[in-house]
């Protein structure tokens, strides 16, 4: 199961020329989920391998302009196509009022929507993993996710299979569900004789917009990877702690104390470059990358190797075009 990040837009507050404001996609399977929808970013999907795919759920952290003004324009291009297929937003507290205001914008959509107001404590649990949304430290309602995946089963025990005589084919099957069975001649195998240790699933944070906080590092505890926002470097902490927002090396020690595998800081501010940002996290935290728009992040099952970030891994190759849907 192909677990990546995309990332969509990685500016903070506003876009530059070389970066758009707060998007990101998360691929899971065939599950498309988008973390924050700024102002162009359907140009930015089209822009990418991705394309302008007919998302079903949209998740926002907060409600700042540069995190859901591209929602809009969205909704609407999605109701000129004629879709119908139905789509789910979730946020915080106030999603349902944020909602009503954009109506006007976005007018009569050809196709239903859900809104799904969240609070940190609620657990949306899907096939294989749950979404955990908790705080953030951004103003009165701000949320980050937690993607994490379900246990996987033990590894399969091939040799020992062999020795109890389960004969290829169903059997094995069931087992490795979990499920005992019995062979043909009367014996029962319990899926504990063949299966080693339950192994750990992944898991993915988004800490969306925030100050340091303690939500935020137990959320991340032991992540494979921490996507955390990082507006400012240090010489402009006090502007961060007035904003609400963390500096590159307030958000290294999270990662630190969360004990993540890869950090991976975004939102930046215009004034600083990207290079400047990954040298003070860097100090902290090694294991830290920069992404760019359209790089993207793949994240293996723990025993096949670590996080790695692919540069340029979404662009769409020159002259091509996306699918839009
Ligand atoms: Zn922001
Ligand atoms: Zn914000």
């Amino acid at each position: 199961m192909d677990l990546d990040v995309v990332f969509v837009g990685t500016s903070g507050s506003m876009p530059t020329a070389q970066r758009a404001p707060t998007a990101t996609l998360v691929r899971r399977g065939g599950e498309r989920l988008l973390f924050d929808c700024a102002e162009g970013t359907q140009r930015q999907l089209l822009r990418s391998d991705v394309g302008l795919i007919e998302l079903r759920e949209v998740f926002l952290t907060h409600f700042h302009a540069d995190h859901f003004l591209g929602l809009p324009g969205m909704l609407k291009t999605f109701a000129l196509r004629g879709r119908e297929l139905p789509l789910t937003i979730y946020g915080p507290r106030g999603l349902e009022e944020l909602m009503r205001s954009l109506r006007r914008i976005f007018g009569r959509l050809t196709y239903p929507y859900e809104l799904v107001e969240l609070e940190p404590g609620d657990v949306l649990e899907r096939s294989g993993y749950r979404l955990e949304p908790f705080a953030a430290r951004h103003g009165y309602s701000a949320l980050g996710y937690a993607l994490v995946e379900d246990e996987r089963p033990g590894r399969f025990d091939v040799a020992t299979a062999d020795d109890l005589g389960v004969p290829p084919g169903p059997e094995r099957g069931a087992l490795q569900r979990g499920e005992p069975v019995t062979l043909a001649d009367g014996r029962m195998v319990a899926a504990e004789q063949v299966l080693g240790p339950a192994r750990a699933g992944r898991t993915l944070v988004l800490s969306g917009d925030t100050a340091p906080a303690r939500s935020v590092a137990n959320a991340a505890a032991g992540a494979d990877v921490l996507v955390h926002e990082a507006t400012f470097c240090e010489d402009e902490a006090e502007r961060a702690r007035e904003t609400d927002h963390s500096t590159a090396a307030e958000a290294a020690r999270i990662a630190l104390d969360s004990g993540v595998r890869l950090l991976a800081l975004t939102h930046l501010s215009s004034r600083y470059s990207a290079g400047d940002i990954e040298r003070e996290a860097r100090e902290i935290f090694p294991e830290t990358v920069v992404p760019r728009d359209f790089d993207v992040i793949e994240i293996p099952f723990p025993e096949r190797g670590r996080p790695e970030l692919v540069k340029s891994g979404a662009r769409l190759p020159r002259h091509a075009s996306a699918p839009t849907s």
